[in-house]
């Protein structure tokens, strides 16, 4: 059966990682806008160099030129029987474009699992992981932009996906295992089925 699943939370909330584990366990891929940036950055493309200085600082990418990232990447044909979207939609524009695109198919996301971590949780986390990474947007200001973005502006597309009834909020502090065992569980409720639990 297919999936068409949305993972959000806060930077530092470990969606990335639990969105591997997700898209692996139901056979979908993982739509990553933050990936498929990163690649173009590091591949020197036009979308790349575009989007360089944007990323570095935290800012949000344009809404339309994120949207024609994602709308293109979910035409590709593995992404037919369900996908996994990490880091897009980020704000209610977005939320709109993906309405009208996934409304063009006859599609629509079967479940939004919220991922909740306090900020301090998130930000020590963050803190953490740019000291082993060094990922080029894991300054300090650069953290905090984008956190304050996501309080501002994808927070609230919970409100709008919670109104569908497809929003399952989880605990995200915890170890990873617990935390994906919560995210299958809730999953299960909704009728969803995991290909390794066939
Ligand atoms: P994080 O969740 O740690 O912020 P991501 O990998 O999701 O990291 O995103 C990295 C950067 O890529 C963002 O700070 C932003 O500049 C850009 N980006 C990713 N997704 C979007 C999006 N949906 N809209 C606009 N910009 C985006």
């Amino acid at each position: 059966m297919t999936a068409r699943l949305l993972i959000v939370g806060p930077q530092g909330s470990g969606k990335g990682t639990q969105g591997v584990r997700i898209a692996e366990a139901f056979g979908i891929p993982v739509v990553s806008t933050g990936d498929v940036f990163r690649a173009n950055v590091a591949a020197g493309t036009d979308l790349g160099k575009q989007v360089t200085s944007i990323i570095d600082a935290g800012d949000l990418v344009p809404d339309e030129l994120t949207s024609a990232v994602v709308r293109d990447r979910l035409s590709q044909p593995d992404a037919g029987e369900g996908f996994l979207l990490d880091g897009y939609p980020r704000n209610l524009a977005q939320v709109m474009h993906l309405d009208e695109f996934l409304g063009g198919r006859d599609e629509a996301l079967d479940a939004v699992i919220a991922l909740v971590v306090p900020r301090d949780e998130s930000l020590a986390r963050l803190t953490a992981r740019a000291a082993e990474q060094g990922r080029a947007d894991d300054t300090a200001e650069a953290i905090e932009t984008r956190l304050n973005i996501y309080e501002r502006e994808t927070a609230p597309i919970l409100g709008v996906y919670g109104t569908r009834g497809i929003v399952d909020e989880i605990d995200g502090v915890g170890g990873l295992d617990d935390v994906t065992d919560r995210i299958f569980a809730a999953l299960d409720a909704r009728g969803l089925r995991r290909r390794s639990a066939d």
